[in-house]
């Protein structure tokens, strides 16, 4: 069974970045991605910029897309808004996050006429209209859980409960990191089937150490290792594909049937982990603007 494949990208800030995003859908678009979503820059920094992303793929290939939203640094009535436009356009399907501020501003801290958790945006949007919500997920302790696993099992549960269709999980390194998991949430009354793990093709072995390091997903020492060699002799891509390649297939072979890549725009390594997982080219472009 080949799985059901989603990406991840993130909205352009500049003209050269939006070319390099519309070669990243171009590319991987005829793999026929079950959605792809679009990012919500850190601090609600790129409201307008994400919009006009969801808004150019909704309209110019077909694809089923998922827009980002978070609370952060708006009121509920223009979070709502937001959700409300992407409705009007035809976009049904939202990843609901509470977000967290803008780099180096500390903690989230809700705005008094704003979201208070991403609980509270999922039970609005459940309210609001017919959308297909995911949320966030973390087989790593979530910084913020104290580091108690079963804190992170029953804050979803509560987003579950509160109208999430589906869960997409934070990156990890190992299968069985997710696998643990899975069992926690299941034991949890969480349908496992509903959660998607998220996968990071490793682009550059040092920012995503960094970024797994701020996200508090685990780093295995070997890994670590392997890629230090790798990069020394000039084999960081190759071992990145053969590594998440492996993942990917652990995960598949215990019957995890959805894989959501965060594709950071750069399609090539994704492709390739896809090919490797045989999920082959399927679809054209159904329109191209
Ligand atoms: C798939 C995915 C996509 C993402 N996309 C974006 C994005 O587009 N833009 C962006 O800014 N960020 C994004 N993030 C990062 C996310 O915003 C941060 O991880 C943020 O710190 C948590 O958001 P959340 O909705 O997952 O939080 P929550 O799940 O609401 O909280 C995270 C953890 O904190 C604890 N916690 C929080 N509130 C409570 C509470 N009231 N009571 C008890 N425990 C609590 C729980 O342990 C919980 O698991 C994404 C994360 C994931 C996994």
């Amino acid at each position: 069974m080949t799985p059901q494949i989603s990406f991840e990208f993130y909205p352009p800030k500049t003209l050269d970045a939006s070319f390099r995003l519309w070669e990243a859908v171009q590319l991987l678009a005829p793999l026929a991605p079950a959605f792809v979503s679009v990012t919500y820059g850190a601090g609600g920094t790129t409201r307008r910029l994400t919009h006009e992303a969801v808004e150019a793929i909704h309209r110019n290939t077909g694809l089923a897309v998922a827009a980002h939203l978070t609370c952060v640094d708006a009121s509920r009535e223009e979070t709502l808004e937001i959700a409300r436009s992407y409705a009007a356009m035809g976009v049904k399907q939202i990843v609901a996050l509470r977000g967290d501020p803008p780099k180096g501003s500390g903690r989230f801290v809700a705005r008094h006429d704003g979201f208070a958790s991403s609980v509270q945006l999922v039970a609005a949007l459940k309210a609001a209209g017919d959308f297909h919500i995911r949320v966030g997920a973390y087989p790593d302790p979530h910084p913020e859980s104290g580091g108690d696993p079963q804190a992170d099992i029953d804050w979803l549960k509560r987003k579950f409960d509160a109208g999430a269709d589906e869960a997409i999980t934070q990156f990890f390194f190992e299968a069985e990191t997710f696998l643990r998991f899975r069992d926690r949430a299941a034991a949890a009354g969480i349908d496992p089937g509903r959660i998607i793990p998220g996968i990071l093709p490793v682009e550059d072995w040092r920012k995503a150490r960094r970024f797994a390091e701020g996200c508090g997903a685990r780093v295995p020492a070997d890994l670590d290792a392997a890629f230090a060699r790798a990069i020394r002799d000039g084999r960081e891509e190759l071992l990145a594909i053969a590594h998440c390649s492996e993942l990917c297939a652990d995960l598949m072979a215990e019957g995890v049937g959805k894989l959501h890549f965060y594709t950071l725009n750069k399609p090539h390594l994704t492709r390739d982990i896809c090919a490797a997982l045989g999920v082959s080219q399927k679809a054209e472009l159904s329109r191209v603007a």
